[in-house]
C-alpha cells in the first residue's frame, strides 16, 4: 500500500562529481532527526561511567580470538597488523605537527570536503567533537574542537560473499587505504594553515558513530552500524579534528530509526542470537543494543561474521531504493529473499530465510573484560575448586600478572 510521504531527503552522490540523490521518507518512519537522545543522562554516563576503548575494556577476547583463528585468518591478520602499525603510529602524533600553509581565516568546509570526496570518501560531514564520548585513556591526547566525519566505502561484490575470508580482506583492506587516505587529508588541512589529528579507525579515541549521526551522514541501525545513504554499513569509519574553521552540518531523520523497527531483518538472521528487536534507552541515547558475549564467539569463529552487514538491504540496495520502495508498497525491499537474507557458514552449510546455524552453550564461553580481571577470575575459580595454591603457582600467578602490567593492557590494532 502506497504510503505518505513527509520530507524527502537530498544528499551529495556516491562518488564526487555524481550528480544529487533524494530519499522519501515516509508518514509513518518519522522520528527525530539523527537519534532519540536525553542530554542530561548522556553528560551524567559520561561524567559518571566513562567509556574505554574496547583495545583495554575487551583485551582478554580480544586475545583470545587469535586462539581460534583458522591458519589463513591468523596469517591475514598478521600482515594486516604490520601494514596498519606505521599508519597508527603516524596518527598518533599527527596532531603535533605544524601547519605548512598560512591560514586565510575563510571558512575551510567546502575546501576539505571537496577534497576529502576527491580523495575518495563517499561521505563527509562536519560536526563538534562531543568530547562526552572519548575514551578515558584518549582524554588528554584529543586536541581539536570540530570533527570531520569520513567513511570510506568496502568493496560491493566481497562484501555479499561474507563470512568468509574474501569478505576479510575488503573489511581489512579498507582499513589500510582509509590510514594512508587520512594522513594525506590531514597534511591537506596543515597547507591550508590549520592543524589536524588523525583518529585512526584502529585506535579509536570515542564510538564515532554519535558524531557520524550529528553530522547528519546516517542513523544507527538495528545492527548497532550506521546505515548511511549509498552503502549503508559497508564502510569504515574515521574522524579527523581540526582548529581550521568549519560550518557544522545538522542531524538529518532518513527514517531509519523506525524502518529498522518494521524490516528487522538483521535481528532475525544474526546466527549468534545477538542483536535484540526492542530498542532500550543507553548512556542516554535509545537505540537496539548489541550483546556483545554472543556476537564475539561467532566473530572469531567465522572469519569475521558480519551477517548483519550483509543481510541489511541498505547496504545491498542503497538508502533511495529502499525507501522510495517501501513509499510504493508498503514492504521492506528484499526481505525474505535468498538474495538478501541467504548466507554460507563454512562447515556448517547454507542457511536461507528462517533458517540459522545451531551452537552449544560452550561455544559462548569465551574470557571476559581485561586482561588481568580475566586472570584474576581465573584464578579464583581454580582456588575454589582445588584450594591454596602451591608457592610455585602463586609465583607464576604473580609472574603473569607483571607481564600484562609491562606490556599495558592496550590490544591496539587487533580489530
Ligand atoms: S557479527 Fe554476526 S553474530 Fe555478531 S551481531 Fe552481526 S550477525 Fe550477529
Ligand atoms: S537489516 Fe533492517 S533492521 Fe537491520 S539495520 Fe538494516 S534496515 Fe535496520
Amino acid at each position: 500500500m502506497e504510503k505518505r510521504v513527509d520530507h524527502v531527503v537530498t544528499r551529495p552522490g556516491r562518488r564526487h562529481g555524481d550528480p544529487d540523490v533524494q530519499i522519501p521518507v515516509a508518514e509513518d518512519l518519522t522520528t527525530v532527526p539523527g537519534i532519540p537522545l536525553r542530554e542530561t543522562d548522556l553528560s551524567f554516563y559520561s561524567r559518571t561511567y566513562p567509556q574505554e576503548t574496547q583495545n583495554i575494556e575487551k583485551a582478554a577476547d580480544r586475545q583470545w580470538v587469535w586462539t581460534v583463528y583458522s591458519p589463513e585468518m591468523s596469517e591475514y591478520r598478521k600482515d594486516h597488523n604490520d601494514i596498519s602499525e606505521p599508519l597508527i603510529d603516524a596518527a598518533a602524533v599527527s596532531g603535533d605537527l605544524e601547519p605548512t600553509g598560512t591560514p586565510t581565516g575563510e571558512d575551510a568546509t567546502e575546501a576539505i570536503r571537496r577534497k576529502a570526496r576527491e580523495l575518495g570518501f563517499g561521505e563527509v560531514g562536519f560536526t563538534k567533537y562531543d568530547r562526552r564520548y572519548t575514551y578515558t585513556s584518549k582524554r588528554h591526547w584529543t586536541k581539536y574542537e570540530h570533527a570531520i566525519c569520513l567513511a570510506l566505502e568496502q568493496n560491493y561484490v566481497q562484501t555479499q560473499s561474507l563470512p568468509g575470508m574474501d569478505a576479510e580482506r575488503a573489511h581489512f583492506g579498507t582499513y589500510e587505504i582509509e590510514g594512508a587516505l587520512l594522513l594525506d587529508l590531514a597534511d591537506h588541512i596543515r597547507e591550508l594553515g590549520y592543524r589536524a589529528q588523525v583518529h585512526s579507525p584502529n585506535d579509536n579515541s570515542a564510538p564515532y558513530i554519535p558524531m557520524f549521526v550529528a553530522a547528519g551522514l546516517g542513523q544507527l541501525g538495528a545492527n548497532g552500524q550506521l546505515l548511511s545513504p549509498h552503502f549503508g554499513s559497508r564502510a569504515r569509519l574515521a574522524i579527523i579534528t581540526t582548529d581550521a574553521p568549519v560550518t557544522y552540518d545538522q542531524p538529518v531523520d532518513y527514517g531509519i530509526h523506525q524502518f529498522c523497527q518494521v524490516c528487522q531483518v538483521c535481528v532475525n538472521r544474526c546466527p549468534g542470537r545477538a542483536l535484540v528487536k526492542e530498542k532500550v534507552w543507553w548512556r542516554g541515547v535509545e537505540k537496539n543494543k548489541l550483546i556483545y558475549e554472543r556476537c564475539r564467539p561467532v566473530m572469531a569463529r567465522y572469519d569475521g561474521c558480519a551477517v548483519c552487514m550483509k543481510t541489511c538491504p541498505i547496504q545491498r540496495f542503497g538508502m533511495p531504493a529502499v525507501m522510495e520502495h517501501y513509499v510504493a508498497t508498503g514492504q521492506v525491499l528484499g526481505k525474505g529473499t535468498h538474495l538478501l537474507e541467504g548466507y554460507t557458514f563454512m562447515e556448517k552449510g547454507y542457511f536461507g530465510p528462517g533458517e540459522l546455524p545451531l551452537f552449544d552453550r560452550n561455544f559462548f564461553e569465551i574470557p571476559h573484560g581485561r586482561n588481568e580481571e580475566w586472570l584474576f577470575q581465573q584464578f579464583k575459580e581454580k582456588l575454589v575448586k582445588e584450594g591454596i595454591p602451591s608457592q610455585e603457582e602463586l609465583v607464576g600467578f604473580a609472574r603473569d600478572v607483571k607481564k600484562i602490567i609491562d606490556k599495558g593492557n592496550s590490544t591496539l590494532g587487533d580489530e
